[in-house]
Formats: structure tokens, sequence, C-alpha cells
């Protein structure tokens, strides 16, 4: 299958970021075998063909296997994507669970079915990262991912949480990584756009995209044309945390406890002068 060129100065932006992610958090080590996650969509074409742009350049060695799961979702053109994948010189895992039957048993009618199915696509992928002697998982997500992960965790779950560039699954098996971590949604579409990847429809299992998601995005959206450079700030704000301004307990050194003092950040950053000198809420 022919390859289309893809837009050389986005591809070289993007290579600094995937390299600067992998160098910043330790993603990648010598003699890694990476499980890449491959949906079909932008994101994961966009990764794989970075990591093996990378791979041909890096002074260290490492590998991976382009793998998909599908689904079982009606219409999921597996064979395309084989063949797409084969093409691209690196090894190949296709796997084949029918979760969609599985989703569309446990949700309920009118129920979200996104959560229920990506538990089960994490749990078979690290199954199989495991059984294939992979040491890592590379998955898609991007910044913007990480920075509406951010916010949907703080307006539901009441926590201040992301998706980390790295994390360590609980059992200890496996390592999920994130080397987009630093590259934009836009900058990944328009670079799938010029590279012509093979892109399969995200709406095949006729379930309509996360709704707290979509609304939190187009929060976001809204507020960026308002005050250009929102979401920069936010994601921003995941790499500059001042827990003494906080108030989570676990973070203040006990009486007596030796430690880093919460209040080294001092009080100038309370200060919201600057803050109230560019926006307009
Ligand atoms: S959009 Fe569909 S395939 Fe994707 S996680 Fe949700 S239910 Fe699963």
């Amino acid at each position: 299958m022919a390859q289309a060129q893809p837009d050389r100065k986005l591809m070289k932006r993007l290579l600094h970021q995937v390299g600067r992610a992998i160098q910043e958090f330790g993603l990648v080590q010598d003699g890694d075998r990476i499980l890449v996650g491959i949906s079909g969509g932008k994101d994961s074409f966009t990764l794989l063909y970075l990591l093996q742009r990378l791979r041909e350049r890096a002074p260290i060695r490492f590998d991976l296997v382009a793998c998909n799961l599908d689904q079982g979702h009606p219409g999921f053109p597996g064979r395309q994507l084989e063949e797409y994948l084969r093409s691209q010189a690196c090894e190949v895992r296709m796997l084949r669970e029918d979760t969609y039957s599985v989703v569309k048993r446990l949700t309920p009618e009118g129920g979200t079915t996104c959560a229920v199915c990506s538990r089960l696509r994490r749990g078979i992928l690290y199954s199989a990262a495991a059984e294939m002697g992979c040491t890592k998982i590379a998955l898609g997500h991007h910044r913007d991912d990480l920075i509406e992960s951010l916010l949907l965790s703080m307006l539901f779950s009441g926590k201040m949480r992301s998706m980390p560039p790295k994390l360590r699954s609980d059992d200890g098996r496996n390592t999920v990584i994130r080397p987009l971590c630093f590259a934009s949604e836009a900058d990944v579409a328009e670079f799938a756009r010029s590279a012509a990847f093979p892109i399969i429809p995200c709406d095949l299992c006729g379930s309509q995209e996360n709704l707290q998601r979509r609304r939190v995005k187009r929060f976001l959206s809204d507020l960026e044309q308002e005050h250009s450079g929102v979401r920069a700030s936010l994601f921003a704000s995941m790499g500059n945390v001042l827990p003494g301004h906080l108030l989570d307990a676990r973070l203040y050194p006990r009486e007596g406890q030796t430690g880093a003092d919460p209040w080294i950040d001092g009080d100038d950053c309370a200060d919201p002068a600057p803050l109230l000198a560019t926006a307009r809420f």
C-alpha cells in the first residue's frame, strides 16, 4: 500500500515533542519491546509512524509491535487494517475479542458504554503485552486528551489527576507510556491528514462518544475562542503543581516530620493580580 509523504515541518515538530517526552519521563529504555496500541484512529497511526522514525535514528535499540484489538464492532475493517500495518515494516499482532456484545449486554439502555468497553480493552491489551514479552504499552493520547482528562476528573470525580505520560499497572506487570503527551490534537490531526493514514471511523460501536468528555471539549473550545491560550495554560499547570496552595493534607508534613516544606512556594503565586490582568471571567 503506497504511503503519502507527510508534512515534513509538522513531522519535525512532532518528533521533537515525542523525543522530549521520552527524555523527560524516561519512557523508553535500551532493549524495550513496545506494544503500540493501534485503534485505527489518527492518534495511534501517528504514534506508530513517529516511533518508527525515532527507532531508525535512536542511539538505543528498541522494538515495536503494532497491535490492534478487533472488538467485534459491526463493519470493523480488520483485514484492511492488518494489510496496512504489515506494509509498515514492523511486527504486527491482530487480536480479536468480541467485547462489543459483552458491552451491549452489560450496559443498561441509554447508558454510556465507554467505561466498560475501555476497561475490557485495557485488560486484553495488558494480557497480550505480557504474553508477547512486551516491556511497555504505548498509547496515542495527546496533550488535549490530558487536558480534558484533568478537567473531567476535577469536575466529575473530585480528584486532580490526568493521564500520566508513564504509568505502572497496579499488579506491576505492565507499564503504559504516552509519547504524544506534548503534541496537540490539531497537529496530530493535520499530520494524519497529510500522511493519508487509512483512518477507521470511531463510531462503529454505535455509541456516542462519552458525553461528558464532549461537553468539556466544547467548553474548552468556547473558552479558547475568548481567551486564546487557556488550553496551553491548563496544560502547563500540570507541570507546575504547588501542593502548598492546595488542600491535600497527605502532602503536608506532620508535626516533627522532616521533608519538603509545603510553604516553600511562598505566597507570591497566590497573588491573583497577574491572572486578573489577562482574564475576563
Ligand atoms: S467509543 Fe465505542 S469503541 Fe470507543 S470506548 Fe466508547 S464504546 Fe468503546
